[in-house]
């Protein structure tokens, strides 16, 4: 029975799913442009923090010395940019908001040294698709400024004279107006404001000295305020506080190899005292703030390799190459670049972070331990057992793989005669000559056990002339690592395993 009703609805899907199959392929026909550029806006404003970022850079760009957020609802009602860069003309304002219109980029060529943030034209263009855009605008030498506003890459009016001071205004409302399902999402959303925040430290602690500043609309103090300073240190401190500065440790590198890479890199990365639970990585690459998901992972196995107790740690890196190196056009927000010989680059930064790490680690472990309070007193043995656990100098620094020996052969502790040698003998071990100890001993027995002795010393000494040198360095100076059966051991010297029958040793 239930079989013949799956067979019916079979039936019925397929009849329904035939119905569907036009007979016809589908005409194609050319999209209207208000939609190309909707669709295009809404990939290059993804969330309100994206529109900040686009808005920061233009100011950035502007040259400012100060920019100033403020955000209502996070960023879905209100976002204001205004900074005192060098403004807009006024016979700009016309085509300002419309695609693909910049002040930064003429030939495509020009992409290949572009030191600006924007080169697109596409960030105003695609905010005034989704949200109403207000520009306030004065210039070096005007009386007054100008202010305009735009909806889908025009203008709404001629540009009407108002008072301003220095630099540019801009005011994104209502954003995602017209687009429902992504204004649902995203108020839901609470982290909207902290991600501005967050973006917005980003940029503070590499331009050290811009001032920025974010409110929220209405409120009286600022939730962020940097003031320009020329340390950089200082500037992350302010802004991260004084518990994350206190332990970063300074790092920089550089190559100038054509053949391998060529880049500067300098920056501040978190030591062990540092615990998070995730990593924070704030990314510069010719001044622009990116992500390299390569870079991160190779630092985070750095870290979880060497400070496994704080392995997510706060790292701020710039990393300056040739613009000619930098392909900044590979994603639609900007947000990666690739670079050219990013492999060795990338080696390059981890082999100088795992230095780093291991002697911050070294000095560090020595300096608790001895900070350690005794339960015995003993101010001698405390500093023995530091020494021993954490080792010093050169035993702690990186041995190539291939010169890796398991323990030291030539610390006696190592050797195969420490677990062969039979207790009582010990004290002989010392004695130069084991012709002198055997002949002392003899003295002091019976005629017929000297005998016996001079067979077994005739014995010896044709060992003695036989042996070779070689296998008795192995034996003298290999370690023992242990039993592989009943009969087999296995010793190590220098670099190499060997499997020796101790019954026939
Ligand atoms: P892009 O930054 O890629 O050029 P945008 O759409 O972000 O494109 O900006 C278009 C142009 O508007 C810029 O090239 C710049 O000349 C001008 N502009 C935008 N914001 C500012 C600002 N805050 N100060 C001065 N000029 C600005
Ligand atoms: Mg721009």
């Amino acid at each position: 029975m239930e079989f013949e009703i799956e067979t019916d609805r079979d039936t019925e899907a397929e009849a329904e799913a035939e119905a569907e199959v036009p007979k016809e392929p589908p005409k194609i026909h050319r999209l209207d442009e208000s939609v190309v550029n909707r669709i295009a806006a809404g990939e290059v404003i993804q969330r309100p923090v994206s529109a900040v970022k686009e808005l920061v850079e233009n100011s950035l760009d502007a040259h400012s010395s100060s920019i100033n957020v403020v955000v209502k609802d996070g960023g879905l009602k209100l976002i204001q940019v205004s900074d005192d860069g060098h403004g807009i003309r006024y016979d700009d304002l016309a085509i300002l908001c419309e695609r693909h219109t910049t002040s930064k980029l003429s030939t495509f060529e020009d992409l290949q040294s572009i030191k600006s943030m924007g080169f697109r034209g596409e960030a105003l263009a695609s905010m005034t698709y989704v949200a109403h855009v207000t520009v306030s605008t004065i210039t070096k030498g005007q009386h007054h400024g100008y202010r305009v506003s735009y909806r889908d890459g025009v203008m709404e009016h001629e540009p009407k004279p108002c008072a301003a001071v220095k630099g540019t205004q801009i005011m994104v409302e209502n954003l995602f107006y017209n687009m429902t399902a992504r204004r649902k999402t995203l108020q839901n959303s609470a982290n909207d404001f902290s991600n501005i925040e967050d973006l917005l430290k980003r940029f503070s602690i590499h331009h050290i000295n811009v001032n920025f500043s974010l409110r929220k609309h209405g409120a009286s103090g600022a939730d962020l305020h940097t003031v320009g300073t020329s340390s950089r240190l200082d500037a992350i401190r302010s802004v991260y506080g004084v518990s994350v500065a206190r332990t970063l440790i300074k790092i920089e590198t550089s190559d100038n190899n054509p053949s391998s890479s060529v880049f500067k890199m300098n920056g501040f990365i978190s030591d062990s005292n540092y615990v998070a639970k995730k990593i924070t990585m704030v990314l510069f690459i010719n001044d622009r703030l990116v992500d390299c998901t390569a870079l991160k992972r190779a630092i985070e196995i750095v870290y979880a390799a060497t400070l496994p107790k704080a392995s997510k740690p706060f790292i701020y890196m710039s990393i300056v190459l040739p613009p000619e190196h930098v392909d900044v056009n590979v994603h639609p927000t900007k947000r990666e670049v690739s670079l050219l010989n990013q492999e060795v680059i990338i080696a390059k930064i981890q082999s100088v972070v795992e230095s780093k790490l291991r002697n911050s680690n070294q000095a560090q472990t020595f300096q608790e331990q001895i900070a350690e309070p005794s339960p015995s007193g003993n101010i001698g043995i405390i500093k023995d057992s530091s020494f021993s656990s954490s080792p010093p100098g050169p035993k702690s620094q990186k041995v190539p793989v291939h010169k890796m020996v398991r323990t030291d052969s030539l610390d006696p502790a190592g050797r195969l005669h420490h677990y062969l040698q039979a207790k009582p003998c010990g004290p002989l071990e010392n004695n130069p000559s084991l012709t002198a100890v055997r002949s002392s001993v003899r003295q002091r027995r019976n005629r017929k056990e000297t005998a016996d002795l001079t067979s077994i010393q005739e014995l010896i000494d044709e060992i003695d002339c036989n042996c070779h040198s070689g296998l008795l360095d192995v034996v003298r100076h290999c370690s023992y690592i242990g039993m592989a059966d009943d009969v087999l051991a296995l010793l190590q010297h220098d670099t190499h395993l060997y499997v020796v029958n101790v019954v026939n040793l």
